[in-house]
Formats: C-alpha cells, structure tokens, sequence
C-alpha cells in the first residue's frame, strides 16, 4: 500500500527535520520544502495528502502560499494544517478563511501535531466514502466530487465551508449550536474556536449569493439549514 504524503513547509531545518522524524516514525512518506517557491512545486508535482505549512516563511508566506493553494485547481483539495506562533492569532483565521483545514501554535509537541493529522485525513476519508448526492431548495450537495451546485452554476468552498453546508444539509429545519456544528462537522476535536464557525458561515453565506438564505441564523443558538417543509408553504 502506498504511504500517505505529507508536505512540510517549514523553513527552520531543525523543526522541519523534527517534523520528518516524527512523521516518518508514524509510517508517513515526508517531502520537504524551505521556501514558498519550492512548496508550490512540490504541492503540485507530488500531490501529497496533506500540508504542514509555517506561516512564518521568507519571500511568499505561509498565508500567501494557503491563499495560492487554495484557489489553484491542481491543489484546492489537499488539506492544510498550519503552524502558528501565538503571536499570529488574526492569521489563523484569515487562514481558516482561505480554506486551511486546521493549525497548531508553536511551541507544538509533535503528538498532538500528528493527532491533528489523523483527524484531518480521516474526515477526508469519511467524507469521501460517504458517497452522496442531495437536492435541497434547488442546492445540491455532491459529497464525492465536493461539489456545490446552485442554478446551474458551481459554487466553489473550502473543505470546510463544504463541511458546515453538508452538516447541515443533513437535517434541514434543524438548529445546530456552534458547539454542535464544531463536532459535527469537524468530527472529533474542538480545535477551533467559537467565532470560526461564525467566519467560516459568513464566508460560507457570500459564496453561496442567491442561495445564502438556506442557511439561517438562529439567534441566541446557532444556525440551521432551510426548512422547506415549513416555510415555503
Ligand atoms: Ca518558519
């Protein structure tokens, strides 16, 4: 069976080579790069599973290159993990936003750093054996191909925007808490923080133009999906 392939961007060698170690003992293939340039080929000639990127990096940096990733068709799907120093908190969400899949603040231990990665795989795993297709209000939500399609036009998310969507598609009418939303469709883990769930709807919302109403606020909760059954009578 092949190796799963994570992507280092780590421009410190001592962290990345700690990084290596650490994964490589955990039955992982590790490739590496030291710069952004360098990171943009290798996301793009070896197709990795995941990518461990600094957002610390000389010339482009890390939030760039998520940026850069994120909207090239070739790596879009390829989740992200980013390592941040506490310092850089407002970058974390600006990366959520971009579509990384989690981060972890440095100083990290490696243990929780490949527990992250279980977690991140598995949830693309799971997503992908699902296998599904559904219609709701003229929005359909195909969890194979990760795509959105809305009058005839497909709506382009990041994995966890497409996360949330589905979530919540999965019981229309439904109101989910953040908490809730954080479990469901981050399933296992609460990495993230309250108000992210809040970044990524809104974010979620725009994208989805004439159909943003299909998800509702529920105040003082949380939010649900539209409810054909009882409003559209
Ligand atoms: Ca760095």
């Amino acid at each position: 069976m092949p190796k799963t392939k994570i992507l280092v961007v780590e421009d410190e060698k001592e962290i990345s080579e700690l990084l290596q170690y650490n994964l490589e003992k955990e039955g992982y293939q590790v490739v590496q790069a030291y710069d952004g340039q360098t990171a943009l080929k290798k996301a793009e000639q070896e197709n990795p599973h995941l990518i461990v990127l600094d957002l610390m990096l000389p010339e482009i940096d890390g939030l760039e290159l998520c940026r850069y990733l994120k909207q090239a068709e070739k790596t879009r799907r390829i989740p992200i993990i980013m390592l941040t120093a506490k310092s850089e908190e407002a970058d974390v969400i600006v990366g959520l936003k971009l579509g990384a899949d989690d981060y972890v603040t440095k100083p990290f231990s490696p243990k929780i750093l490949l527990e992250r990665i279980k977690t991140v795989l598995r949830r693309i795993a799971e997503k992908s054996s699902a296998g599904k297709m559904r219609t709701l209000s003229g929005l359909t939500i195909d969890t194979v191909k990760y795509k959105v399609i809305y009058g005839g036009k497909e709506i382009v998310l990041t994995n966890i925007e497409f996360s949330i969507l589905e979530f919540l598609s999965r019981h229309p009418g439904r109101v989910y808490s953040r908490d809730q939303i954080m479990d469901g469709a981050w399933k296992e883990g609460k990495f993230i923080v309250d108000r992210a769930v809040d970044v990524h709807v809104l974010a979620l919302r725009k994208k989805l133009g004439k159909a943003a109403h299909l998800i509702e606020t529920v105040r003082g909760i949380g939010y649900r999906f539209h409810d054909v059954e009882s409003s559209d009578a």
